[in-house]
């Protein structure tokens, strides 16, 4: 089948056209400053489109340059919209309702409306994305759903409930519902492969470290805890965002700053973590130049992330009763090879053994542990989109 997968973001919108029967990329492209100007950057086998100015005042027209994209002559792949069998969309927060991809219906966008004021930042692109993608193509196409929660909700109730009271949860839907989940199930999925065992048999800790990052516990294939939380501010210090904190820090700084709340969400979502730490950059790449050109700071952010990381992989291993594997992917868990050795150094008791040699790789699935290592640390480069196409098949294909 030929699956359309869709990212919407507020200003932006990610696309690939992915050909589920061989998982070949036939196209894929963003659209970029959507209901500013619009730009579109689009590529497959036959050419490549680079930041083409395509006026696009909101999604409907950002899907449209898509779809003339993609049945281009010059650029495309497919001769006409009817070959799309579906389309798959990432939609960020499932609440407590979704636990696995949906077909989209009525009641479906409903129930997304709802999910809403949990992710106010994504959500709510989402579902004009999946608007936008009605309203071009019509009712012929099959939408479907898939959710960043909707693997985390297989976690405990000891692992979801914070340690607040009850009515809170029972009132607003305080708990972890953790995201990434498309990718931590991709992954996860891969390292059974990889260890040659049966998801079932496995216990498998997923570091998720690219500019924001999590943590999962998989146990027998499912998630039973993860670092993310109500929001995706919980956990690791990430690119911008500070990760876990003190609660009293947030009424504190509020008083001493004389912040109202957007002011110190602002300051903990988007100026701290490895950023706020080191005054360089939220980049991993300019850390480690920086610290190796004697920055403080910078090194002191990337000893603060790894130490995080190094910390949860051993919670999780507690939290499973053992780990067969730990797999690093994402941004820096696929490339940084510094970060990485960071990461699993001092780990040696819990059996992770890297070999420098081959935690050089970068990109691509390997297991970099030494042949004696009792648990196999691997590098898995995700693949949400892939996940999202493959779900859209099966539930499109019923
Ligand atoms: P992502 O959000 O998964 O796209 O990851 C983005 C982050 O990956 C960037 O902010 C960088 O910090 C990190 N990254 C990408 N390439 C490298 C690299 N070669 N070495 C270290 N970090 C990298």
């Amino acid at each position: 089948m030929k699956i359309l997968v869709i990212n919407a973001g507020s200003s932006s919108l990610k696309y690939q056209l992915i050909e589920t029967d061989t998982n070949e990329v036939l196209a894929k492209g963003l659209c970029e400053r959507i209901g500013i100007d619009g730009l579109l950057n689009h590529t497959s086998a036959k050419g490549e489109i680079k930041g083409k100015e395509t006026p696009m005042k909101n999604h409907a027209d950002a899907i449209k340059a898509v779809i003339e994209s993609i049945t281009s002559a010059d650029y495309g792949c497919i001769s006409s919209l009817s070959e799309i069998d579906a389309v798959g969309h990432r939609v960020v927060h499932g609440s407590e309702t979704f636990s696995g991809s949906v077909m989209i219906t009525d009641a479906v966008m409903q129930s997304l409306e709802e999910c809403a004021e949990l992710a106010p930042l994504h959500n709510p692109p989402n579902i004009v994305g999946i608007n936008a993608c009605k309203e071009v193509m019509g009712d012929a196409i099959p939408q479907v759903g898939v959710f960043d929660t909707a693997f985390h909700q297989t976690m405990p109730e000891r692992a979801y409930l914070y340690g607040l009271p009850y009515e809170y949860y029972e009132k607003y839907k305080i708990r972890r519902f953790g995201f990434h989940g498309t990718s931590h199930r991709y992954v996860s999925e891969r390292a059974a492969k990889m260890l040659g065992k049966d998801p079932k048999d496995c216990k498998i800790i997923t570091c998720h470290l690219g500019n924001g990052s999590s943590i999962t516990a998989v146990d027998g294939g499912i998630s039973v805890d993860t670092t993310m939380g109500f929001t995706p501010l919980e956990g690791l210090p990430m690119g911008t965002r500070c990760g876990s904190v003190d609660p009293a820090i947030v009424t504190f700084l509020m008083e001493k700053e004389g912040l109202d709340t957007a002011g110190v969400n602002g300051v903990m979502n988007k100026k701290s973590g490895v950023l706020g730490l080191s005054g360089v950059s939220s980049d991993f790449r300019d850390l480690e130049e920086a610290a190796a050109g004697g920055n403080r700071r910078a090194a002191a952010a990337i000893e603060v992330f790894a130490y995080s990381v190094k910390k949860y992989i051993g919670a999780y291993a507690a939290a499973m009763g053992g780990v067969d594997a730990v797999v690093f992917t994402a941004g820096i868990g696929e490339n940084g090879v510094g970060v990485r050795a960071k990461c699993v150094e001092g780990l040696e008791f819990l059996g992770l053994r890297i070999d420098a040699a081959k935690n050089k790789t970068r990109g691509k699935e390997i297991d970099i542990s030494t042949e004696d290592a009792r648990v196999r640390t691997l590098i898995i480069p995700t693949n949400e989109e892939l996940m999202i196409a493959l779900d859209t098949q099966a539930i499109a294909g019923k």
